[in-house]
């Protein structure tokens, strides 16, 4: 997919604020500092559509990007702050599970997660609520630069056993770095085919 435009539209803490649109929609999310900024800039070919986690006072929102006109890439805020208030946890709980649940238009919820990292709770409990909530989703592991390139084909297949020990299919996963372009090609393949 070639990426003619990629605009900010509009930012809400409410899925019912958001843009009226019936325009196919697909969200990003994972952990704090995962990558995902990083990640929405490599695929739209962007510097810095998406804020990367060193802009201070960057906003816990649902963030609209309109892409050739076409379809919405969605910027949700990152869980697993490490002192996240528990009243700021359920305001994010609130908001992100009534926009993955109610928002009409949303295809495809993105779960990033750390390619160096072996299986997270946070991460699969995530994904465990949206198989239940019945949200479609797959997994992008992230900054596969990191890992030494005999070690990654493991490294991804211990954490797709992980993933075995609950889900009886694997969701599709994408394997990709920001910092080479890895994995865009399919990714944004993925898009167009369901867009
Ligand atoms: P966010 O909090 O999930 O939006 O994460 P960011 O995109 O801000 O990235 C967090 C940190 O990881 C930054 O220092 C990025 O430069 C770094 N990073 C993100 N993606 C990659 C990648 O693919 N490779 C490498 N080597 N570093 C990355």
């Amino acid at each position: 997919m070639i990426i003619q435009q990629a605009e900010y539209v509009v930012s809400n803490a409410d899925y019912r604020d958001c843009p009226v649109s019936e325009l196919p929609e697909f969200a990003f999310i994972g952990r704090s500092n995962v990558g995902k900024s990083s990640l929405i800039n490599m695929l739209t070919q962007r510097k810095a559509l998406a804020k990367t986690s060193g802009t201070p006072g960057k906003t816990q929102l649902i963030n609209h990007f309109l892409i050739n006109n076409a379809w919405y890439l969605v910027d949700l805020p990152g869980y697993g702050y490490a002192k996240i208030a528990k009243t700021e946890r359920l305001k994010w709980e609130g908001m992100i599970y009534d926009y993955l649940r109610y928002r009409p238009n949303l295809v495809c919820t993105f779960v990033l997660v750390d390619s160096r990292h072996d299986p997270q709770k946070i991460d699969l409990e995530f994904m465990e609520q949206l198989g239940e909530e019945g949200v479609p989703f797959h997994i992008v592991f992230t900054k596969a630069d990191k890992v030494k390139k005999s070690d990654l084909d493991g490294q991804i297949t211990r954490y797709k056993q992980k993933l075995l020990e609950t889900w009886e299919e694997l969701p599709i996963s994408f394997l990709t770095s920001s910092e080479k372009g890895d994995g865009r090609e399919p990714l944004l393949e993925a898009i167009q085919t369901y867009s």
